[in-house]
């Protein structure tokens, strides 16, 4: 076992460098808890960064995967296996419309590349639409897509064909799309990029261009998704229906997984024309159904709401000077602060909640979808403790 600095010093000698890390270890989780190299106990308000929505180490998750891997891990997709099988039909159950095509993968840097993919291929045409301030993930693909300056300067112009449109702007939006345009690609609540929920006539407006040119509506909910908003998916709010979803974080209980799905009547892709070696393994596909079995069965996705409309009003109530907003649609919460974020979060972690930023002056909120009314109220105690 690897003890105090010692594990410092060996991720600091031969980690890449690309993170900038907080000074603290996490060894263990349970619940919406994790615990540092000292034994220090600190409430999860990020989920593992949106992904833990049950919490840490849910016992019917362990449960999940402990028995496939006694059973069979690995599985390639030119193989049928009864796990996918069977998440594929919870899955589609889930899914609104005919959202039931899957193509399953790794991360959300995948499901963004894949849905892009599939977009081309269903319209053959190579125009993508993006928004300003847009978080889509890193690879090179979905890197051209996401806004921040920081993220994609040392690149450049990787994909040449993206236009980033004005978040929340219909007539920007509609400008931008055209009968070149493969895929219109959107946060139904901006994460990243500052906690901006969209408006709902936005969302239909893009509804609407793409159906005037024939586009593919594409909905990133990789961070909205799976219950986060107070729905399965953050684009029902505004009761529209995107031809594709790009779908990770939460969805393998913490395992990596990607899904991108799309509308049934625009039918299978071509074979051979995409593919993932892990892509669909049967541990992952074990840990998703214990996770959405999970979240269906015990009306987490409606908690969210009234839980995420409890804690912002708590919030509000404060009436913090620091804080110029309070925003967000369920549990997923943001503060946009007057100041810098970075000492608000150093701060709160030494109350015992972890918290995340979205840009430089928001703090965002995203704790586990099965935290409890005296667990949020731990969460607004240390927010007025570090706040003025
Ligand atoms: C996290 C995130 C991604 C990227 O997911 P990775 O698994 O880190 O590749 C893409 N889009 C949104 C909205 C995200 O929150």
């Amino acid at each position: 076992m690897i003890d105090g600095s010692r594990l410092f010093e060996l991720e600091d000698t031969h980690g890449s460098g690309a993170y900038g890390k907080r000074p603290t270890a996490l060894l263990r989780g349970e619940g919406v808890y994790v615990y540092d190299e000292v034994g220090t106990r600190y409430l999860d308000a990020t989920s593992g960064q949106g992904v833990a929505a049950l919490g840490h180490s849910h016992p019917a998750v362990q449960a999940a995967i402990a028995e496939q891997a006694g059973r069979l891990i690995t599985c390639h997709e030119s193989f049928y296996n009864d796990r996918r099988a069977e998440f594929y039909d919870l899955l589609s159950g889930i899914m609104p419309a005919d959202l039931k095509r899957f193509f399953l993968c790794n991360s959300g840097a995948e499901a963004i590349e894949g849905s892009l993919k599939v977009a081309k291929l269903l319209t053959g045409r190579d125009g993508i639409v993006a928004a300003k301030r847009a978080f889509h993930g890193r690879t090179t693909g979905a890197l051209s897509m996401t806004w921040t300056p920081k993220y994609r300067k040392p690149f450049q112009a990787w994909l040449p064909s993206v236009t980033h449109v004005p978040y929340n702007d219909i007539e920007a939006a509609q400008g931008a799309i055209t009968e070149d345009t493969a895929a219109v690609v959107a946060e139904a609540v901006q994460g990243e990029g500052g906690v901006h929920p969209a408006k709902d006539e936005y969302l239909q407006a893009l509804r609407d261009a793409c159906d005037r040119t024939g586009a593919m509506l594409v909905f990133d909910e990789i961070q909205t998704g799976l219950g986060r908003t107070g729905r399965w998916f953050g684009f029902q709010h505004a009761d529209v229906t995107p031809d594709i979803v790009a779908i990770a974080k939460a969805i393998g209980g913490g395992l990596p997984m990607g899904v991108v799905s799309w509308r049934a009547a625009h039918g299978p892709i071509d074979r051979a024309t995409h593919g993932s070696t892990f892509g669909g393994n049967p541990l992952a596909c074990a840990a998703a159904i214990a996770t959405l079995t999970t979240l269906r069965d015990q009306g987490l996705i409606e908690q969210a709401a009234v839980k995420g409309t409890w804690l912002a009003e708590r919030l509000r109530a404060l009436e913090l000077n620091s804080v110029r907003e309070v925003r967000g649609r369920g549990l997923m919460l943001g503060l946009e602060l007057r100041g810098r974020v970075t000492p608000v979060l150093k701060a709160l972690q030494e109350a015992g909640v972890l918290g995340l930023p979205a840009g430089l002056n928001t703090l965002r909120l995203l704790p586990p979808l099965i935290i409890t009314r005296e667990q949020l109220q731990v969460i607004v105690d240390a927010i007025a403790e570090v706040l003025d």
